[in-house]
């Protein structure tokens, strides 16, 4: 068990330092496995020994080995975060093979939520595979996040990709481009990973956590009503609740 838990933090904190090289390249379109990492201030190649997940950021004291340029904290957050979801998966769900799809789809949705806080936009590269994987993976492996033990399905998870981009689809007509392309396609991936109710969850939850964070920087901040809020933490922050929670909301509902 506490060997198991190891393995999964460090597994987590690799995993997470590689999201970091996604979350740089994927947005400038620049291939994620080769180069290897460089200081983006100086351009010295990391060496090896200086690329440790966590540990060499704190070794370093969050400074570049070659120049001194401050490394930001995100860098190590990221990885972070990444273990603590990947700790929280195996503590939900145990150590099966479902958690390769859960991983897989959690690391997504934290990649996703730094490049639209820093570009606005959500690759394309991401969700399209995103979508195919989603299914495939629900058709036979992937948990239905209501119902303990059962997978999604491949028809609740066509239906949620359906209802997923298709409602998304409909606000952003409706809006005249208040939502973008790439929030329809997230999600459509996340309605092929959690069917129709997980995708209808995720959304209610996204809306709700987004206006409380809206009004907040309209009243606190001086933003006004026309700041552009990119939605797609909202709805990442969303799916990751209804994966742990769903269960647990259904029955309070219910209840
Ligand atoms: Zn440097």
């Amino acid at each position: 068990m506490n060997f198991e838990l190891v393995i999964i933090t460090v597994f987590g904190l690799i995993i997470g330092s590689f999201l970091n090289v996604c979350i740089y390249r994927l947005p400038r379109e620049k291939n994620i496995v080769v180069p290897s990492s460089s200081c983006v201030i100086c351009g010295e190649a990391i060496k090896p020994y200086d690329n440790i997940p966590l540990i060499s950021f704190l070794i370093l004291k969050g400074k570049c080995r070659a120049c001194g340029a401050k490394i930001s904290w995100r860098y190590p957050f990221v990885e972070l975060l990444n273990s603590f979801f990947y700790l929280l998966a195996y503590t939900r769900f145990g150590l099966s093979f479902e958690l390769i799809p859960i991983f897989l789809f959690l690391s997504t949705m934290i990649v996703i939520t730094f490049i639209d806080l820093d570009f606005q936009i959500i690759p394309d590269s991401i969700t399209l595979p995103g979508i195919l994987i989603g299914i495939a993976f629900s058709s036979f492996l992937f948990p239905d996040p209501f119902e303990l033990n059962s997978i999604t399905g491949f028809i609740n998870s066509l239906i949620g990709f359906i209802i997923g981009g298709g409602l998304f689809f409909l606000i952003a007509l409706l809006s005249k481009g208040g939502m973008g392309g790439g929030d329809i396609k997230m999600m459509a991936m996340i309605g092929a990973f959690f069917g129709w109710k997980g995708v209808l969850t995720t959304t209610l939850i996204a809306s709700l956590v987004g206006s409380v964070v809206g009004i907040s920087l309209v009243l606190f901040k001086g933003k006004n009503r026309k700041t552009a809020i990119p939605f797609g933490p909202f709805l990442a922050l969303g799916s990751v609740i209804t994966l742990f929670g769903g269960h647990f909301i259904l029955k309070v509902y219910l209840g």
